[in-house]
């Protein structure tokens, strides 16, 4: 029995970018810059790739509000601004402060790929912290259970974020298996990284018939497709979407850089309000 108010946690999800893959990462034709999460009015950023900075500075978002970061693997479209974010958590490095997230490549190094973290950022935050499959992390207050997936990284995975308005899945990069869909089943929102369009599969990551497949195992509210590579994105991702909710009968959208979504009783979509001026946040000085 709860006693007293009941508590109602706010969930939403700013995308700071759209884009992954090589190639839309390197001439950012989508920001590549993940996820900035505002959940009991704590800030996450979450696979802060190139661009993350350059989007919360248009949003006038101060990076130094966010308490936490979480990289699911060592590939720079979810990390390479990262080390900024560990900046911004604690002050420039003048207070130890916030708390990095990541998977072994990312805070460790394992079999050529990373550390992504150097020993100086992991000494600047207040704590990090290495998950793997199976783990179940406290976030500042939130649940966030840690799913397999199977990428070019091998200890990359996904995650489940717990609201008080249902579950929130963000499946980071991987290929298609039905053991890899079946842990999202009792979703919400499932976000989906969509690499690359129908008919257009690559190893290790998402085409649309590949999506199409996974959303039907978990029977969502909602799908979002992001990280979209330069071929969807040439084929038109909305397009791609709307495939998709044919063929599975499930609302299916493709995310826009700076979309925000609002979890609430109902699903909410929205743009962030953006600005062109010289912003110097004013906790800096
Ligand atoms: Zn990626
Ligand atoms: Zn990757």
């Amino acid at each position: 029995m709860r006693i007293g108010p009941v508590s109602i946690m706010s969930f939403r999800i700013t995308f700071l970018g759209t884009g992954g893959g090589r190639h839309t990462t390197m001439y950012q034709v989508r920001s590549t810059g993940g996820m900035l999460i505002e959940h009991d009015g704590k800030m996450l950023n979450v696979d802060p790739g190139p661009g993350a900075l350059v989007q919360m500075h248009r949003i006038h978002y101060d990076v130094g509000e966010t308490k936490s970061v979480i990289i699911s693997h060592c590939h720079p479209d979810h990390y390479s601004d990262a080390a900024s974010v560990a900046e911004g958590m604690s002050r420039g490095g003048w207070k130890k402060g916030g708390h990095i997230y990541g998977s072994p490549t990312v805070i460790e190094g394992q079999d050529g790929l990373g550390p992504c973290m150097s020993k100086y950022h992991l000494g600047i935050v207040e704590g990090y912290s290495v998950f793997r499959p199976g783990d179940t992390l406290d976030v500042d207050g939130m649940r966030v259970d840690i799913k397999m997936a199977k990428h070019s990284d091998p200890t990359n995975v996904g995650f489940v974020f717990h609201t008080d308005n249902g579950l929130v899945s963000y499946v980071s990069d991987t290929e298609f298996t039905e053991e890899i869909a079946q842990q999202y089943i009792g979703t919400r929102v499932l976000i989906l990284p969509v690499t690359t369009p129908m008919g257009n599969r690559i190893k290790y990551h998402l085409c649309t018939d590949d999506a199409i497949k996974f959303i039907d195992i978990v029977r969502p509210e909602l799908a979002i497709f992001i990280h979209l590579g330069v071929v969807i994105i040439r084929r038109g991702p909305d397009k791609e979407a709307a495939l998709a909710q044919e063929a599975t009968g499930i609302r299916t959208i493709a995310g826009h850089d700076l979309m925000v979504l609002d979890v609430g009783e109902e699903l909410e979509l929205s743009d962030a309000e953006t600005y062109d001026d010289e912003w110097i946040p004013p906790s800096s000085v």
